[in-house]
């Protein structure tokens, strides 16, 4: 589904990827770890056009994606309701969303244990509130690719450890393709799940059983 081929990032001098070559298939659920500015976020903005590489090639098929982004930006004039910012996550929109979409969109606000937001608008919401409604912007059209920039960073730990099992549902049940950025890897890794290790270089890429006799072998200096 994806193809990374020999791809290098540089901020002027400054090199923040080199040579990453990878795939990702259909089906895959890749955990994307490695320290702060190690170039996870770099990784992903190209595969929703954000960036391009320096040198190398990013190839994707084109199929339907869902994208958190890690920083949100919703400063505090942020002139849309919390309705608005989900209705953007359609495929497709019309002026307003039509009244079975207002109940799509309800059934989410009720999963994500927020359903009195759905008139709020975003600027009065506080950081873990956004990023269930971004959450929810990302999965509501049910993408067959999900890419998730740190998307439980302001979540408290019992909802994040739900949120995890909806992914591993989405995973199991529609089969969907979750590229996930992550600073902690939890026990919801499961072992078929694929991780890789970056900084600035891929360190180890590959299945979980096999990351952890990677990290107990004198950990990420391999
Ligand atoms: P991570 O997501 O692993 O924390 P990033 O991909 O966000 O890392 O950043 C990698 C490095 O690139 C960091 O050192 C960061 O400061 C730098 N960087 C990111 N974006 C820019 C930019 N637009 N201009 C210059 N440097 C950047």
């Amino acid at each position: 589904m994806i193809k990374y081929e020999n791809v290098n990032v540089s901020y002027g001098k400054f090199n923040v990827l080199s040579n990453v070559s990878f795939e990702v298939r259909k089906g895959d659920f890749l955990h994307i770890v490695g320290p702060n500015g190690s170039g996870k976020t770099t990784l992903v903005k190209m595969l929703v056009g954000l960036l391009e590489p320096t040198s190398g090639i990013v190839e994707m098929r084109n199929v339907q994606t869902g994208y958190l982004p890690q920083k949100l930006n919703t400063k505090h004039n942020f002139p849309m309701t919390v309705r608005e910012v989900i209705y953007s996550g359609f495929k497709h929109q019309k002026l307003k969303p039509s009244i079975e979409e207002c109940e799509l969109i309800k059934k989410w606000l009720e999963i994500m244990e927020i359903p009195q937001l759905f008139k709020e608008s975003m600027s009065f919401l506080s950081g873990g509130q956004q990023q269930r409604v971004f959450l929810i912007r990302a999965l509501i059209s049910d993408p067959e690719l999900l890419i998730l920039d740190e998307p439980t960073s302001a979540l408290d730990p019992s909802f994040r450890e739900k949120f995890y099992h909806l992914l591993d549902d989405l995973h199991t049940r529609n089969k969907t393709t979750i590229i996930h950025v992550t600073h902690d890897l939890t026990d919801a890794v499961k072992d078929d799940c694929k991780i890789m290790y970056i900084d600035q270089r891929i360190k180890f890429f590959g299945l979980y059983k096999d990351f952890e006799e990677f990290e107990h072998r004198g950990h990420h200096h391999a």
